[in-house]
């Protein structure tokens, strides 16, 4: 009777797959918007190069990642090589040579944990963060773009939680919620989680991409073209997953004792990271291993107001895929 029951309640989630998929799809951007942050990078290109001839400019985040909804802002690092530059300088040189262009709201914001220029193009309207030397975070977006290949429910799912963070109000680092990178750690985490695996994990595999950041080895299996398929024998659809996903970050996780880490594919010990205290602002009520800087913990924004919000929300979600009788509407209501 309990297994009849069960598959009852599956049949009944699979309604939500259509609906799931209508959303995801509705999210994903054009072939417009990539040609048209295309020609702004290559606009910006043009204006760096003339200060600093050696420099280079990447895309990375969203816009880099695969997991960027439309009308996404894109953030580009400036790569210069000169050991010596003072970041601060380069960025309000930067911002001078930007507004003498035409290149409107430009903003440098030189005492960010992220130092960058803000700025917003009127001719693709699209706006965009500039930083400087940020090579960890193009080698991350690298890693996230590969995930994303090996199994399509990943930028599903993906898509789904950011668009859910968003709506709810739970995807603001200077209000103590996640970034939507800590979000997308945590849907590849969970993925690696199902059983049967949905994706492997890299960072365990044979290294056949390697480089060194600082005093940091990025190294993983990147050639993903050999692991399509590696999920198929997990047959659960979107709908179950979503599911899922929220039952687990709103009953299932040892909020107390647990760190997820997409590098070992596992669950680690709060205590072996040295994470059991709040040390400075780093409470870790939440803890989210960053894939390459492994002191570096994505839940460490959240403090104990916030905690008590991110969770409730994911408990709020849970509830509605189970007893909502419109979970794609009710899951995305504003806050
Ligand atoms: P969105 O669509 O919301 O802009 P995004 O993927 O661009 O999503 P952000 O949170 O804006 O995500 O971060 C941009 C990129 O910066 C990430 O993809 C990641 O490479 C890097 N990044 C952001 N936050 C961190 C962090 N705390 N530690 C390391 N890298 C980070
Ligand atoms: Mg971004």
């Amino acid at each position: 009777r309990m297994l009849k029951r069960q598959m009852e309640c599956r049949r009944d989630i699979d309604r939500l797959n259509a609906p799931f998929l209508a959303i995801y799809e509705s999210l994903v951007p054009p072939e417009e918007e990539k040609a048209k942050q295309k020609q702004l990078l290559s606009l910006l290109e043009k204006l760096v190069n003339k200060e600093w001839p050696q420099a280079r400019l990447y895309l990375y985040g969203s816009c880099a990642n695969s997991f960027g909804v439309l009308k996404s802002d894109i953030d580009v690092c400036l790569a210069i090589q000169n050991a010596d530059i003072n970041k601060s300088e380069v960025l309000l040189k930067l911002a001078d040579i930007l507004q003498s262009d035409n290149l409107q709201n430009v903003q440098a914001l030189t005492r960010a944990r992220v130092p960058i220029v803000k700025l917003m193009d009127p001719v693709t309207g699209i706006s965009c963060d500039i930083c400087i030397n940020n090579v960890l975070a193009v080698v991350n977006t690298k890693l996230l773009w590969d995930y994303a290949q090996i199994d399509v429910r990943l930028r599903q799912l993906a898509f789904i939680v950011k668009h859910w963070a968003k709506s709810r109000g739970v995807n603001e680092t200077y209000h103590g919620t996640l970034s939507s990178y800590a979000y997308v750690l945590m849907c590849i985490h969970f993925l690696q989680q199902r059983r049967p695996a949905i994706l492997p994990c890299l960072q365990e595999m044979e290294a056949t991409y390697s480089v060194a950041v600082d005093d940091i080895q990025c190294a993983y299996f990147d050639q993903v073209e050999k692991l399509r398929g590696f999920g198929s024998r997990n047959k659960e659809t979107i709908a179950q997953l979503v599911w899922a996903f929220f039952n687990y970050w709103a009953y299932r996780h040892d909020y107390a004792n647990a760190v997820i880490s997409i590098r070992t594919g596992s669950i680690i010990s709060k205590r072996e990271k040295d994470w059991t205290r709040r040390i400075g602002n780093d409470r870790h009520l939440i803890c989210i291993e960053d894939p390459f800087e492994i002191s570096h913990d994505l839940g460490r924004v959240v403090d104990k107001y916030s905690i008590k919000v991110l969770r409730e929300e994911f408990e709020r979600a849970a509830d509605i895929m189970q007893y909502d009788p419109n979970p794609c509407v009710t899951l995305f209501e504003p806050y």
